[in-house]
């Protein structure tokens, strides 16, 4: 049949296309153990020996296989996959002794990243013990953990912590900690030597699997599901599974199957920590660098780097740096230059204020700074209100009373109220927290 052909013709074309493209180890492992199957008019369909060949060559080759191909009415190609029937691969064929033995896989922790290194406050107390719950127990507390929140608040830190805790402790006990890159990786790498079962073996012989990033697992349809089963077979054995992720299970874009798996267990957020948090984590970091930091530049350190302790760390380790090579203490004028080089925003000039704050929540949310300080109890002012009064509580060290009476003779109970409700707020409620930190971050420019 002509079109037949034609249609034919242009997977071949496709072929000869990608084998000019590719490397050809490439070409060898993805593209050529593809077997065109039948080459309808609309739609082609395609025998791949894995689901990982089909997804490499649409990540790939999306673009370039819907000009050779059929479209569906969407734009999408339309190729229907056929997975090729299970050959019995021989398990010792192939490259595979190039890849490291299950048994000589030593987990790759931070061997900073441990407990006692980790600060605590009421940003993180409830996530650390239930973390501290896993490691004393395996399989038996919380399964899977599921660790949630924003970048640089010690989610790797604590997700390691365990790590270590149970290699300590329970020795007898198989450990491995990936990223979720990683697994996707080693899945890849084991494809090529024929060795996927071996792979999959090893993954489900352990006691604790500790899976970093899992929000990089969306759209690797794929890879999802062999992350899903693998973690089905580890629960169904009540092996212990602990997972971090900028975002809790339900905002992932992920198969419901692999949601409902994840909040089996215990979610957990990690929020902010809190000034004094802060201010303790600065005195810890700076201890084990062995450097004499002054209360009031912990102080000062902390009340401008509010959310990513790890730039709390980068801050450290340049005045670190710095008191190496000048051989002077630190005062607050050099935290204040080497911050503000860090920082590149005008903090220098100012510190955050009852005033700046109101005009700064006045602008994200759109109210006028005289209602800010009124009586109206209108929703969207009297949340803007709360915001207000919870970052000065959070941002400036002086007694509630004081800061109340700033916003037209509060009472320092109101006070606390809206830092108490706010503070709950932000930890369900993604709108609330977004404008709590574009807050914060316009803070430094006005
Ligand atoms: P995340 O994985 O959430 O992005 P990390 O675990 O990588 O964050 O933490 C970033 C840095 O901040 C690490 O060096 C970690 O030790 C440090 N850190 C974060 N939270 C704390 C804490 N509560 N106490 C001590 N160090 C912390
Ligand atoms: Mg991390």
């Amino acid at each position: 049949m002509p079109v037949e052909c034609a249609v034919k013709n242009g997977w071949e074309q496709f072929f000869e296309f990608a084998q000019e493209q590719c490397s050809s180890a490439e070409f060898a492992n993805w593209i050529a153990p593809i077997r065109l199957i039948e080459a309808g008019d609309v739609e082609v369909v395609l025998e791949v020996p894995n689901v990982f060949v089909q997804e490499y060559l649409l990540e790939n080759f999306r673009n370039m296989l819907a000009e050779f191909l059929p479209l569906k009415a969407t734009g999408e190609v339309a190729i229907r996959f056929q997975i090729a029937a299970a050959e019995e691969v021989e398990e010792t064929s192939g490259n595979e002794e190039s890849l490291p033995q299950p048994s000589e896989v030593k987990p790759d922790l931070n061997p900073f990243y441990i407990f006692d290194h980790f600060i605590e406050g009421p940003s993180n107390q409830f996530i650390k013990s239930a973390a501290i719950g896993v490691a004393a127990r395996p399989g038996k507390a919380y399964n899977p953990l599921f660790i949630h929140g924003g970048v640089g608040l010690g989610k790797t830190h604590l997700l390691h912590s365990i790590g270590h805790y149970v290699l300590e402790n329970h020795r007898h006990l198989k450990v491995q900690s990936i990223t979720t890159e990683g697994f996707i990786n080693d899945i890849v790498d084991h494809l090529k030597a024929k060795s996927v079962d071996r792979m999959k073996r090893f993954y489900r012989s352990l006691d604790l699997l500790l899976v970093d990033d899992i929000q990089f697992l969306q759209n690797r349809l794929n890879f999802e599901e062999e992350f899903c089963n693998t973690f089905e077979t580890l629960l169904n054995q009540g092996k212990q599974i602990v997972i971090t992720s900028d975002k809790p299970p339900n905002q992932l874009r992920l198969s419901e199957r692999m949601v409902a798996r994840m909040e089996w267990g215990l979610v957990a957020h990690m929020g902010t920590p809190d000034l004094e948090t802060r201010v303790a984590i600065i005195k810890h970091k700076s201890e084990l660098r062995g450097l004499d930091m002054p209360s009031q530049v912990a102080f000062f350190i902390a009340e401008h780097i509010y959310n990513n302790v790890r730039q709390i760390e980068g801050a450290i380790n340049r005045l670190s740096a710095h008191t190496r090579i000048e051989r002077c203490p630190l005062t607050e004028q050099i935290v204040e230059r080497i911050l503000n080089e860090m920082l590149k925003s005008p903090i220098a000039h100012q510190k955050v204020s009852v005033e700046i704050i109101l005009k700064s929540v006045a602008a994200v949310f759109e109210v006028k700074i005289s209602e800010l300080k009124g009586e109206s109890r209108h929703k969207q002012i009297a949340t803007a209100r709360q915001v207000a009064m919870y970052l000065s509580k959070e941002m400036i060290d002086e007694s509630l009373m004081k800061l109340a009476s700033s916003f037209g003779g509060k009472t320092h109970s109101t006070l606390l109220h809206a830092w108490k409700k706010i503070s709950d707020q932000v930890q369900i409620n993604e709108t609330l927290r977004y404008q709590v930190q574009m807050v914060r971050r316009n803070l430094t420019t006005l």
